[in-house]
C-alpha cells in the first residue's frame, strides 16, 4: 500500500489551510522472521522493514506548538515547543511522538513549531511494529523542521533516542530491534542485527520464497503486562545464572550447558531456554538463508514457535491455530508468530507460487472456527525510513 507524496499533501492542505511549503517523511513496520524476545537480551534478530510505513507531511506554524494530527485515530493534539523538555505521558497515542520530541529537546535538537499530519498504513497493535513507525517518522520529521544549519544526529543517535521515548516515555520496556530496522533496512533483504554490538549485515532470502504475515484480528489483555514480566522474568534468570558464572551480564552470554549446571528451574529456566536456543537459531537461520536452506529455514521457524509457545509462553490459541493449520499446507516451509505475542501476527514462508492457495486455506479455516476474517501481507524488504 503505497501512500503517494502528493496525495498526503492535498491531505495535509484541507486539514491545515494557508500552511506553506509541505515536506514528507516516512518510516516503515516490519515482520521479524526470527530471533524473537532476544533483543532485549542482548542476542540477534533478523527483520526486514516492510512497504507499509507511518507517513508524516509537516510544514512551519507561527504558533509556537507542535500540532500533531493523526489522520488514524483521527485527533489532534498540540504541545508547546518552549517546554518539550517539562512534557510527561497522558497515556495517549501521542506519547510516542511527545516522547521523541522531549527527547530531541534534551538533546538540544528542539524542533521548531510545525503541524504534523500522520497516517500510517502499519496495522496498530498487530506486531508489525507501528509505534516504531510512529517514533522514525516523527524523529525525521521534527529534526527536519529546525532551521539552524548544525547537523542531525548520526541515524544509531536517532534509533536510540527513539528507543527510550518508548522505554522511558511510553513505558513499554522493548529492545532496540523495531527502531533500528525501520531506520536502517534497505531493499531487498532481511537484516541480521547484533543487539549488543548494534553492527548489521543484510541476509537475503532464497528466490521462490515469499514471507507472509497474517494477521489474527485478536490482540489479548495479557501481553501488556507479560511483555514487561517477560523483561524482570530474564533479569532474574542472569542473576541466577550469575552465581556460577559471574561473566555473564545477559542472556546473550549464556550457552545452553549453563542452563543446567546452575541451579535454574521452574520459569527462569523456561525463559532462559528460549533465549539461549533462539539466538542459536537465529544464526542458523541466516547461515540456512544464505545457502538457500528452506527447508531448514521452516523447521528453525517452526523450532521459534514451539519454544515461544511452550518455554516462553507468549503464544495464544489463535496464533497456535494459524501456524498448525500452515504447517500442514502445500508450499509452506515454516509458520511461526512474530512480535511480542498474545495476538498479533504470524510469519510464514511460503513458497511464491502457493501464496494464493495458502491465503485461501488459512482464511477459510480461521472464518471456520473463529468467525474472523485475517488479513494477509506479502512482505518485501523495504527501505528504512527517508524523507521522500
Ligand atoms: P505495534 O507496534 O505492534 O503496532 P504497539 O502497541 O507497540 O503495537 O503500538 C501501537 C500504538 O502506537 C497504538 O495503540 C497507538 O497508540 C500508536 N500508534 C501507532 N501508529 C499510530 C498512528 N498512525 N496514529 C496514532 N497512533 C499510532
Ligand atoms: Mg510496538
Amino acid at each position: 500500500m503505497v501512500v503517494e507524496k502528493q496525495s498526503l499533501i492535498r491531505s495535509f492542505r484541507e486539514r491545515f489551510p494557508g500552511s506553506g511549503g509541505v515536506r514528507v517523511v516516512r518510516a516503515p513496520g516490519r515482520v521479524n522472521l526470527i530471533g524473537e524476545h532476544t533483543d532485549y537480551n542482548l542476542g540477534w534478530v533478523c527483520p526486514i522493514a516492510i512497504d507499509l510505513a507511518c507517513h508524516i507531511a509537516w510544514s512551519h506554524n507561527e504558533d509556537g506548538v507542535l500540532r500533531l494530527w493523526s489522520a488514524n485515530v483521527r485527533e489532534m493534539r498540540e504541545f508547546p515547543v518552549a517546554r518539550l523538555q517539562e512534557l510527561e505521558p497522558a497515556r495517549h497515542w501521542s506519547d510516542y511522538v511527545a516522547g521523541v520530541a522531549r527527547e530531541l529537546a534534551l538533546l538540544n535538537f528542539s524542533p521548531e513549531p510545525a503541524n504534523l499530519f500522520i497516517h500510517s498504513t502499519v496495522p496498530t497493535g498487530a506486531g508489525l511494529s507501528s509505534s516504531a513507525a510512529l517514533e522514525l517518522s516523527s524523529a525525521l520529521a521534527l529534526l527536519s523542521t529546525r532551521t539552524v544549519a548544525a547537523p542531525a544526529p548520526p541515524l544509531l543517535e536517532i534509533v536510540k533516542l527513539c528507543r527510550r521515548a518508548e522505554n522511558d516515555f511510553v513505558g513499554m520496556p522493548c529492545g532496540i530491534m523495531d527502531q533500528f530496522v525501520s531506520a536502517f533496512a534497505r531493499e531487498g533483504a532481511a537484516i541480521a542485527i547484533d543487539c549488543r554490538s548494534l553492527e548489521h549485515t543484510p541476509a537475503p532470502l532464497p528466490a521462490g520464497v515469499k514471507a507472509v504475515a497474517v494477521n489474527s484480528m485478536v490482540k489479548h489483555e495479557l501481553g501488556q503486562s507479560a511483555y514487561p514480566q517477560r523483561v524482570a522474568q530474564c533479569r532474574e534468570a542472569v542473576s541466577i545464572l550469575q552465581r556460577k558464572h559471574p561473566e555473564i551480564s545477559s542472556l546473550r552470554d549464556a550457552r545452553m550447558e549453563y542452563l543446567s549446571d546452575s541451579g535454574l528451574d521452574g520459569v527462569p529456566l523456561k525463559r532462559a531456554r528460549h533465549v539461549v536456543s533462539e539466538d542459536e537459531r537465529v544464526a542458523e537461520f541466516i547461515g540456512a538463508a544464505s545457502s538457500g536452506d528452506l527447508k531448514r529455514m521452516g523447521e528453525l521457524f517452526v523450532a521459534s514457535h514451539r519454544s515461544l509457545q511452550h518455554d516462553y509462553e507468549v503464544s495464544c490459541e489463535e496464533l497456535d491455530f494459524l501456524v498448525d493449520n500452515a504447517i500442514a499446507l502445500p508450499g509452506v516451509w515454516g509458520a511461526r508468530m512474530t512480535g511480542g505475542g498474545f495476538g498479533g501476527c504470524t510469519v510464514n514462508l511460503v513458497a511464491e507460487d502457493a501464496v494464493g492457495a495458502f491465503e485461501e486455506s488459512i482464511s477459510r479455516a480461521y472464518r471456520g472456527r473463529y468467525g474472523l476474517t485475517p488479513q494477509f501481507y506479502a512482505c518485501s524488504p523495504a527501505d528504512g525510513a527517508c524523507e521522500l
